[in-house]
């Protein structure tokens, strides 16, 4: 894995497209914000055409840092 989605919670409006569009790799957290869980859910293809585009607010992209793909290992 060298990217993986990722949601700028302070952005979040909780539509819920994400969620529903792409279940195997977003979902809510505790305070119904969405979040990435796993970025192996779906394709990218999926991740971008499904979550990414179509998200309101625009607030989910793609992050490639180290300590961010750590953090599902
Ligand atoms: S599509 Fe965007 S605004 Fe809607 S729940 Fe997902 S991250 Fe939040």
């Amino acid at each position: 894995m060298t990217k993986a989605p990722w949601v700028n919670k302070d952005e979040c409006i909780s539509c819920g497209m994400c969620v529903d569009n792409v279940p195997g790799v977003f979902r809510f957290d505790d305070d119904n914000k969405a979040e990435c869980y796993n970025p192996n859910g779906a394709s990218e293809e999926e991740i971008q055409n499904d979550a990414i585009d179509v998200c309101p607010v625009s607030c989910i992209s793609w992050r490639s840092d180290d300590e961010y793909l750590k953090s599902f290992s």
